[in-house]
């Protein structure tokens, strides 16, 4: 047995927090009753349905994705732009990626079916850190990458503490490739970084997401990851 409110967030449906707001509202029915009582226990057996929508059982399922440069992080679009769900065609159940990466972005995406989890790994409190391969123009000195370890002052306040390292340099061209680790998740929160500091970003991929990375993977390409590796995330 279960409680309402997760079973409804495990789902992937929605949030946790919000499954709570719609079973307050009345807008939850088990087995055909209205149930507004948050915490009700049930289980697999119960027929569930949000907003007269059933909840399906599905199997959860967890890949790791190699987003390419040009798709939007998201299930659907509607400029008609490629999105991640294009790549899950083959993949029987409803998946939608854990976070985004800009369009312009490439890298490592988690996809799921499960909220919860994903709502998890979201969470700002969840600390994983995120391995950023820059490419920049200009070179940043070793004071300005220090700075960006300490700290850059973004409108919404200054960013926690990050790693960074001049991977190479080229000089005729002046552009350098950096590796940024950061554990936060703000929005276009790399490329702000690189602007504070003068040197724009020209292209960006996500290397690494905790212990995961995109070994064996070419853009376009996916892999399901394993219960280990789904454990070592939580
Ligand atoms: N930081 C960015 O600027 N872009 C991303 O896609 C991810 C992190």
């Amino acid at each position: 047995m279960e409680r309402l409110q997760k079973m409804i967030a495990q789902s992937g449906m929605t949030s946790r927090r919000k499954a709570e707001q719609l079973i307050i509202e009345g807008k939850v029915k088990v087995n055909g009753e209205v149930v507004t009582k948050l915490g009700t226990k049930v289980s697999s057996q119960d027929k569930i349905e949000v907003e007269g929508i059933p909840l399906e059982h599905e199997e959860k399922v967890y890949y790791l994705f190699y987003k390419p440069r040009g798709v939007i992080s998201a299930v659907s679009d509607d400029k008609g732009r490629k999105v991640v769900a294009d790549y899950f065609g083959d993949v029987a159940q409803r998946v939608y990626p854990v976070g985004r990466l800009d369009y312009d972005t490439s890298g490592l995406l988690l996809v799921t079916n499960d909220g919860e989890f994903a709502n998890l790994l979201m969470h700002p409190r969840y600390e994983i850190d995120k391995t950023y391969i820059a490419k920049v123009d200009g070179i940043p000195s070793k004071l300005e990458l220090k700075q960006l370890e300490k700290g850059i002052r973004l409108e919404e306040g200054i960013t926690a503490p990050a790693k960074a390292k001049l991977l190479s340099a080229d000089k005729r061209k002046k552009k350098a490739i950096v590796q940024l680790t950061i554990h936060e998740g703000r929005n276009r929160q790399v490329r702000r970084m690189f602007d504070k500091i003068g040197y724009p970003v020209e292209k960006l991929r996500r290397e690494a997401y905790g212990t995961l990375t995109l070994k064996g993977l070419n853009a376009g390409e996916k892999r399901e990851l394993s219960p280990h590796e789904v454990k070592t995330l939580r």
